[in-house]
């Protein structure tokens, strides 16, 4: 199968079927997710899982006309930008959806920012009206600018803001609404600036169209049509709903196809378990640290009814394969697989085939369908073959428009051939799959040696005391640098750090052993799922 996925040319294609983009330039997203409403109208699209409240599909498509109407009289037009920051709700996906049916684009961010954090994506992305909800008010008063509060309150809007309760309920749609009313909207027009997680330095403003949107989210669900055909799956949202993860891949993908969506404001494992059990979910994605935190729970999975569960999925950083084998064994009716996409590229890049393997590989699967990639050998600047390691490069009908008013680092993202280069290492197995083995920013250089922090983390991860785990790399005169590891030992553990050191050194060559071992109480994680390396750095040289 390697010759047919890794050409003569240097280039890895995608095994899957090809994708079929609509070709009318005027499809856009909302046309595009509402395009089989008569046949799903009467379904339910979105259930909040705490209150059970639902929004069927045609609710939602009524909402959202109300919402880009009301966004229209506040003359909010074609081109111009609008922030959201708001948790999880029924009420997000109306007011991302209506932002980007009339041809503005939406910026999304996190809820937990600070007045100055937020402050800063202002200044970046200049918004023209802030979509919040009321408690936020506090943090986003000072910008002074048009606000719209995601509410169910039948209070009237006040003189600071207008209540979207006041306007998006309102059933006179069509005498309202008519083509003409809306901008017309491309397909190549921008939708979205969403900011990348500012893991490895400032994050930056990621311009993604209304194809990106429509073509990932047919990458992303390429696998269930042909595995499922026309079921209709459940699928629990808990991801953040501003990250590409849950925006694109949960509530884009997912509606688009007719699923329903069940939405949770944020993870807690209990809470999660019994909403599956409710609901009868039968899809989730996740990030590492909830598919770690089930492997090592494994009791408190056994007190719920998950036999719904077909499908678990988890991306947006490296998981080891014993992780995820560990926690396969609570899940033994659910596929457990990877994914591998950035902001960039919409989300999607790879994706492990759920129904075709019960296998775990440790991979992120083969190419979404319409993606090519290349590993380069940054060096010799020569595309490399299967299992050799390299930087890897995407090319598609998902890689963004380009950064936000930042031609320069757009240049140095995405080369004259289309190619994004996406800061990640890694390889292709004999079987077409992807192997991401950690960013090059994030490779810790003993005397010359690499060492890929995720590989002792997935280690430290298979002692059966350690709850959790991060390693990063310390300035070192002798060594240039070299890896040592924050650990979280289980409740129970006297663990000691000749002990922890010992366990790592008995399975990696001697460079890779760790040179210190910090306990913690726990790992500083950002909303995707991310460690944050840069934190941890800062409280080690803050405690010297
Ligand atoms: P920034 O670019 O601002 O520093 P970020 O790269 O963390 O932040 P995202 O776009 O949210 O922002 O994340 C994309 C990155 O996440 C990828 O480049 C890759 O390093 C990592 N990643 C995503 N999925 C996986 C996976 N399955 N395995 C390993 N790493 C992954
Ligand atoms: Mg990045």
């Amino acid at each position: 199968p390697s010759q047919l996925i890794y050409g003569n040319d240097g280039i890895y294609r995608s095994p899957r079927p090809p994708l079929s983009l609509p070709q009318d330039p005027k499809f856009s997203m909302i046309p595009y997710l509402f395009r089989n409403l008569s046949s799903i109208s009467h379904l339910p699209a979105l259930v909040d899982a705490e209150t059970g409240q639902t929004s069927t599909f045609s609710v939602l498509r009524t909402q959202v006309l109300n919402f880009s109407k009301a966004l229209l009289d506040l003359s909010v037009s074609k081109n111009d930008v609008v922030l959201i920051i708001s948790p999880n709700s029924l009420l997000f996906p109306v007011a991302f959806f209506a932002v980007v049916a009339i041809g503005a684009i939406a910026t999304t961010a996190n809820p937990l920012y600070t007045a100055a954090e937020i402050s800063k994506q202002v200044k970046d992305s200049d918004p023209k009206l802030i979509i919040t909800i009321p408690p936020l008010y506090d943090k986003i008063k000072h910008l002074n600018l048009p606000c719209i509060m995601l509410t169910n309150s039948t209070t009237p809007s006040n003189s600071n803001w207008y209540n979207s309760s006041d306007f998006i309920n309102k059933t006179s749609l069509n005498v309202l609404l008519s083509d003409s009313d809306f901008p017309p909207v491309h397909q190549d027009d921008p939708a979205a600036i969403l900011y990348s997680s500012g893991t490895t330095g400032a994050s930056k403003g990621v311009v993604l169209s209304h194809k990106n949107f429509i073509a990932t989210s047919m990458m992303v669900t390429s696998d269930q049509d042909q595995a499922y055909g026309e079921a209709k799956n459940v699928f629990l949202c808990f991801l953040p709903m501003f990250h590409i993860s849950g925006l694109v891949a949960v509530l884009f993908a997912q509606l688009q196809r007719g699923n329903k969506v069940v939405v949770m404001p944020r993870y807690e494992m209990e809470k999660m378990l019994r909403t599956i059990e409710k609901y009868k979910v039968s899809h989730f994605f996740a990030a590492p640290p909830v598919i770690v935190a089930l492997a090592k729970n494994q009791e408190v999975v056994k007190k719920y009814d998950v036999s719904s569960l077909r499908e678990i999925g988890s991306g947006a950083a490296p998981l080891g394969k014993d992780v995820l084998e560990e926690c396969a064994k609570v899940f033994p009716q659910t596929a457990l697989y990877q994914g591998y996409g950035l902001t960039e590229t919409c989300g999607a890049v790879s994706l492990e085939n759920a129904a075709a393997s019960s296998q775990h590989s440790g991979s992120t699967g083969m190419l979404d369908p319409g993606v090519e990639a290349r590993i380069m050998d940054l060096e010799r600047m020569q595309p490399l073959p299967p299992l050799q390691k390299g930087e890897i490069w995407v090319r598609g009908p998902n890689v963004m428009l380009g950064y936000f008013k930042n031609e320069k680092a757009t240049k140095e993202t995405i080369d004259d051939e289309g190619w994004l280069h996406t800061g990640d290492l890694g390889y292709f197995d004999n079987e077409g799959r992807i192997h991401v083995v950690d960013r090059l920013k994030e490779l810790i250089k003993y005397k010359g040696f690499q060492v890929a922090p995720a590989e002792l983390e997935e280690l430290l991860l298979t002692h059966p005391e350690i709850k959790d785990a991060a390693v990063i790399g310390l300035s070192d005169v002798d060594a240039g640098e070299v890896p040592i590891a924050f650990v979280v030992r289980s409740s129970y553990s006297s663990l000691t750090e000749v002990e922890t050191k010992d366990f790592i050194a008995k399975q990696v060559a001697p460079y890779k052993r760790l040179r210190k071992v910090i306990f913690s109480e726990e790992i500083p994680k950002s909303a995707a799922g991310k460690i944050l390396r840069r934190e941890l750095r800062h409280r080690f040289l803050s405690k010297l």
